[in-house]
């Protein structure tokens, strides 16, 4: 699993990651933007919350993943941003003994304010296929446009200066105390993840392959 603040780049990595081990990767933030890109029934249940920075309940996520991991499981996973919480982390617990898989690693990517100020101000994100990349690596043609598949770069709703304060102080007070938790489980290992997204990737390989 990958943890960290916002903007400390869980996305970018586990992206990369399921690009270079083909492990897939499940992210409850991007699976509830689609669905209210949707305008299903959950996407406009929590699109209040997700847009003011606040977390969903603990409940509605642990369904998504125990049914993620029903439908995808079997082949390994990462977890882009789940858990967020002590309570979520307790039914992660339980989820993964009934699937008799142990979790490997709890990969904490550690960044500064700075480090999160600079990358959400400058934060652009596929609306076709959720690709993330920066302003000032994707203006093509004074233009941003996906790389990938062509589609609008936009920013996200919730990397308002004010929604990220929020989001950071949910961080800080429910993520936050999941640190000890892993560190006590032997799982925990803390990457700096303010350099470039290489030099991160190269530490998160190091810690795949030894682990495999
Ligand atoms: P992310 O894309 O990981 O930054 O998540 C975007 C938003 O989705 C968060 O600010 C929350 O509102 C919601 N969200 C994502 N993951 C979780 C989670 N594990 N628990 C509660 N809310 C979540």
């Amino acid at each position: 699993m990958l943890l960290g603040a916002p903007g400390s780049g869980k996305g970018t990595q586990a992206e990369m990651i399921t690009r270079h081990f083909g492990i897939p990767v499940t992210s409850p933030g991007a699976i509830l933007r689609r669905e209210r890109d949707l305008g299903t029934e959950l996407g406009l249940e929590t699109a209040d919350i997700t847009q003011h920075g606040g977390l969903v309940s603990d409940d509605i996520i642990v369904r998504l993943i125990e049914d993620w991991l029903r439908l995808h499981g079997s082949h390994g996973f990462v977890f882009d941003g789940f858990p967020r919480t002590i309570p979520q982390a307790e039914s992660l617990q339980n989820i993964l003994a009934r699937h008799r898989t142990p979790l490997d690693l709890a990969i904490w990517l550690d960044v500064s304010e700075k480090t999160v100020g600079e990358r959400i101000a400058s934060r652009l994100q596929c609306q076709g296929c959720g690709f993330t990349t920066s302003l000032s690596s994707a203006t093509f043609a004074e233009r941003p446009v996906c790389p990938y598949c062509d589609g609008p770069l936009v920013r996200r709703n919730d990397d308002a200066a004010e929604v990220l304060k929020h989001r950071l102080q949910e961080f800080n007070a429910k993520t936050q105390p999941l640190a000890e938790s892993y560190q006590k489980s032997g799982a925990l290992r803390r990457i700096d993840g303010n350099r470039d997204r290489e030099a991160v990737f190269g530490d998160i390989s190091r810690l795949i392959e030894q682990a495999a």
